[in-house]
């Protein structure tokens, strides 16, 4: 079954108001799962709104209209949407006692004779009861051209579609199209996107029901699938041995497959089933590393210290990096990055430490530590190990990326059997 969503309103078209009920409305069509190919908007003029609810309503089975019921002259999706099923308005009793009902409540603001323009209905719809405003919704069902279709009409404020929508539209569509849309996000780490479709372009190449997406998050990669089915049982049998196979292909890259768990979510959760403690030691990160873990609610659990040493002083000082190894191979070089990691699990007394030391850029870089270039060391228990990486991003972008890589090490040294 397909949906359309149509948006009403010249603020809209003028860019002073963001359209944010069609990215709401859209979001829920598809896990209702529906199918929506197209969006548009237009503004509150009778010719256009009324080509263009047609013309929806020639393309989808379902058009949702946002907007223009108000009580004003330029308000006019309900008497156009009327128009093109070819009915009459009537005054609705039950509309207009609730609109009297509403106006009695606020006692401070008048009801003018446009008020009652809002208990104006299009014959033959069904009202839907707003309990945030004055302007009802309405479901128009009927035939244009032979085809039936349904016309769903929703007031503009946010505030008023959003309840209205999950009160009383999802359930209705809920009804018409009973299958809905169930996913799991598999989430990879310390692989690269382009790899990654490699190794699912036979998913992708052969999709119907579940499908397949990837999405490129920095430094991780998310793969979407996603099944249509009555329940969330039958979705999971359907999803079942393409995540089996996921598996087989992926391995321990794949950190979690739900969507709400993060990757400093497995680095703590694997740090907690080990009973093991950890320490940060940064540089160019000044603290971001430290700062992820901390997002995950437990956390002092495992985590001991943070260390920001962003000068070289503060190497020595804190983590006890020798003047030797900075003289001789640079603040940025894996023997300091090493030196850091080792230094910080001894001061905190951590049985894991991990290290970042970088150029993160604009400046700063030479033709032999170019800005990018980044070091990252984790200690677990006695073995160490240490890596370059090179990223090309701006400052921001290569911070990030030496957080979520500085993650990926950790997570892949936590796994490796003791
Ligand atoms: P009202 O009875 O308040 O006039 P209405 O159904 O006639 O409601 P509009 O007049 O079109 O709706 O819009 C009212 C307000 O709702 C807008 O000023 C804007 O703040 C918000 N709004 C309308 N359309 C959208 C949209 N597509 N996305 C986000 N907000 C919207």
């Amino acid at each position: 079954m397909t949906v359309e969503i149509l948006s009403v309103g010249t603020e809209i078209l003028l860019g002073n108001i963001v359209n944010t009920n069609a990215a709401y409305l859209s979001e829920k069509c598809a896990s209702l799962g529906l199918s929506c190919y197209n969006q548009s908007v237009v503004g509150d003029n009778e010719k256009r709104l009324y080509d263009a609810a047609r013309l929806a309503l020639s393309r989808a089975d379902i058009v949702i209209l946002s907007g223009g019921l108000g009580p004003t002259k330029d308000d006019l999706t309900k008497e156009v949407t009327a128009k093109v099923f070819g009915r009459e308005l009537y005054e609705d009793p039950g509309v207009k006692s609730t609109i009297a009902g509403y106006f009695q409540q606020m006692q401070s603001v008048q009801v003018t004779e446009n008020n009652w323009k809002q208990a104006l209905v299009p014959e033959g719809a069904t009202i839907v009861e707003n309990h945030n405003g004055t302007a009802p919704g309405l479901i128009l069902e009927g035939k244009i051209d032979g085809e039936d279709k349904t016309a769903i009409l929703l007031p503009g404020p946010p505030n008023e579609l959003k309840p209205m929508f999950e009160e009383s539209i999802a359930p209705y569509l809920r009804k018409l199209q009973p299958e809905s849309i169930y996913s799991r996000m598999v989430k990879l780490c310390g692989i690269g996107e382009s790899k990654a479709e490699d190794m699912i372009a036979d998913f992708m190449e052969d999709q119907t029901n579940p499908t397949i997406a990837p999405y490129a998050k920095t430094g991780e990669v998310h793969l979407r699938v996603t099944a249509k089915a009555e329940n969330e049982e039958e979705a999971g049998v359907l999803m079942k041995p393409m995540i089996e196979e996921l598996y087989r292909r992926f391995g321990a890259l794949i950190y979690t497959e739900d969507e709400d768990v993060e990757l400093e979510d497995a680095v703590a959760a694997i740090l907690k089933e080990k009973k093991m403690t950890v320490a940060t030691a940064e540089s160019c990160t000044g603290g971001n590393l430290a700062g992820r873990l901390v997002n995950v609610p437990g956390i002092s659990d495992v985590f001991k210290e943070g260390y920001i040493t962003y000068s070289d002083e503060a190497k020595q000082k804190l983590l006890g990096v020798r003047e030797e190894t900075l003289k001789e191979y640079g603040a940025v070089s894996r023997e300091t990055a090493l030196e850091m990691a080792e230094g910080a699990a001894r001061a905190a007394g951590a049985d894991v430490a991990v290290s970042v030391t970088g150029i993160a850029g604009p400046d700063g870089g030479t033709k032999e530590k170019p800005v990018g270039l980044v070091y990252i060391a984790c200690r677990v228990k006695d073995n160490m190990r240490a890596e370059e990486y090179h990223f090309n991003g701006n400052r921001e972008k290569n911070r990030e990326y030496t957080v979520v890589r500085a993650l990926t090490l950790l997570r892949e040294e936590l796994l490796k059997p003791e």
